[in-house]
């Protein structure tokens, strides 16, 4: 089996109640930990998980569904396959484009964490903005912790952490009862800027642009891409986190908000009622919505 894993250690303790596990899927590096009796089964379930999902939807990979799907050819989606691509539809509509699943020329344009990342010229960005080739990558973390929480639920597990990238998905709840609570990186390094509390099974996912990008003659190029202008977002924000029970919505919502800027994405989330977010602005002010559990340093409210 070509695994691009590297299982770092499986610890399992009496019974087989706790694993841990490295991995390393989507382009990136994830941490599993479970805990509850089937701990051994369902890490290395999770795993195919991951990797069947990368298999699938990675816009890469020759022989992938999504590399059909963008060569044209005539592919039968399983019903499961359709779902996602419905609802990634779907986030585009609610975003109103904020989220576009429909970048793939655009990101390949402009190649961030590839050998050939540059910026493009303007004619090359227009016409990578004309095509509509998918690219799942602004959600497909976020659906696959979602994903992993769901078949947990079909195994004998009491509690699970999965970092996928950093995007956060909780499974269960804590063992001491308390809640779980999640770092939020400060845009610049060094220590988290605050903790965010979630209870039960939720995803807590984060957009920012130190996550990927080049510097080019002074100038700094990052990953969130604007499908307006087909250039780096210029928001105004360095990072978006967005808590949500549902983990394609809570990646989606991160990117489109990141694009919206802190005014409009406020507004978007006036008009929710599934997800909290925290907003990480250019001048380091931290903005979060009211019902954001957000603690441990200072912020501005966003109220209904
Ligand atoms: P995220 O880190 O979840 O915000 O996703 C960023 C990734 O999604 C990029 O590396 C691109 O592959 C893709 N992407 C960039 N801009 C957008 C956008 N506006 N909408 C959807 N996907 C995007
Ligand atoms: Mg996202």
């Amino acid at each position: 089996m070509k695994k691009l894993i590297a299982l770092l250690f499986v610890c399992l303790l009496l019974c087989g109640c706790s694993a841990q596990a490295t991995v390393y899927h989507m382009n990136t590096v994830m941490t599993l930990d479970l805990q509850g009796r089937d701990a051994e089964n369902a890490l290395e379930a999770v795993d195919d998980l991951l990797m069947g999902l990368e298999k699938t939807w990675s816009a890469t990979r020759s022989g992938s569904v999504l590399s059909a799907l963008n060569s044209g050819a005539d592919v039968s989606l399983t019903e499961e396959q359709a779902a996602l691509l419905a609802r990634v539809e779907e986030l585009s509509e609610r975003t109103g484009g904020a989220f576009d699943h429909t970048l793939l020329a655009l990101s390949q344009a402009w190649g961030f964490g590839t050998e050939d990342q540059a910026v493009p010229s303007p004619d090359a960005i227009a016409a990578a903005l004309a095509e509509d080739r998918i690219d799942l990558g602004g959600a497909l973390k976020g659906y696959a912790g979602q994903e992993a929480a769901e078949l947990l639920d079909t195994m004998r597990i009491d509690r699970a952490l999965l970092n996928l990238g950093g995007n956060i998905q909780t499974y269960g709840e804590k063992k001491d009862g308390t809640p779980w609570n999640v770092g939020i990186q400060n845009p610049d390094g060094g220590d988290f800027l605050g903790v965010i509390s979630v209870t039960g099974t939720a995803s807590i996912v984060t957009s920012g642009d130190y996550q990927r990008y080049f510097e080019k003659d002074g100038e700094y190029y990052h990953h969130i891409l604007d499908p307006k202008t087909g250039y780096p977002a210029e928001s105004g924000l360095r990072s978006v986190t967005v808590i949500c029970r549902d983990g394609l919505t809570a990646d989606a919502l991160s990117t489109a908000l990141f694009v919206m800027g802190l005014e409009d994405a406020s507004k978007f989330w006036q008009e929710s009622e599934d997800f909290e977010a925290v907003f990480v602005t250019d001048d380091g002010t931290i903005y979060a919505t009211e019902g954001a559990a957000l603690t441990g340093c200072e912020f501005e409210v966003i109220t209904r």
